[in-house]
């Protein structure tokens, strides 16, 4: 199993690391015709206004698009859950514009940039760690997606069909169940191909 990280910017080393712990191969996207070689992709943390500006430079949006399209499944971690929502509050503009959530950016407050605490997660027999910093979380989700965790009563990890997102960074710990999730949902899509 080949997992793609987006290369452009952010976190991307960290989720490497991770990705090949548990196992499987993970590789560096840069250009838009790596796409092809991956079964599964992360959009890392990172700043999303920055990421989205490199994302136009290297011509990535359409061949993101195409990717989901085809369901192949997508994890957006933090700045990767802006890119993904449909819609960001308090703007007009959105980025892939992909799954049917508002997120609202840099949503727990200054004075609480980054923060770590333990979360429940719907299908975990126990809790896990999670490293919040500068993050969003969803203010709205249509019926369409599952709620997987809630932080303080907001929305803070979601799955949707073949995408999955998380306001904080399981990358940064050495806890692997959020990523091992993840790594189930693009084995299922790999049978489901194989069978059809
Ligand atoms: N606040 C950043 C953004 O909206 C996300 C922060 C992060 O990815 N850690 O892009």
């Amino acid at each position: 199993m080949r997992i793609g990280v987006l290369a452009l910017q952010g976190a991307v080393e960290e989720h490497i690391e991770q990705i090949e712990s548990l196992g499987a191969k993970a590789v560096p996207i840069k250009k838009p015709d790596e796409l092809n070689s991956i079964d599964g992709l992360i959009l890392p943390g990172g700043e999303s206004t920055t990421m989205r500006r490199l994302i136009d430079r290297y011509h990535f949006l359409i061949p993101l698009q195409e990717f989901a399209a085809m369901q192949k499944p997508i994890f957006g971690t933090c700045a990767g859950m802006v890119l993904l929502a449909k819609e960001i509050a308090d703007t007009e503009s959105s980025h892939l514009g992909l799954m049917d959530i508002v997120v609202k950016r840099n949503a727990f407050g200054r004075q609480r940039e980054s923060f770590e605490v333990q979360i429940e997660v719907a299908g975990f027999e126990e809790r896990i760690p999670a490293v919040f910093i500068r993050a969003p979380y969803i203010d709205k989700a249509s019926e369409k997606v599952e709620v997987l965790a809630q932080y303080e009563g907001h929305i803070v990890a979601a799955r949707q069909g073949n995408l999955l997102v998380s306001s904080f960074h399981p990358e940064l710990t050495s806890d692997t169940r959020f990523l091992q999730l993840f790594i189930d949902m693009v084995s299922q899509c790999n049978v489901v191909e194989t069978v059809s």
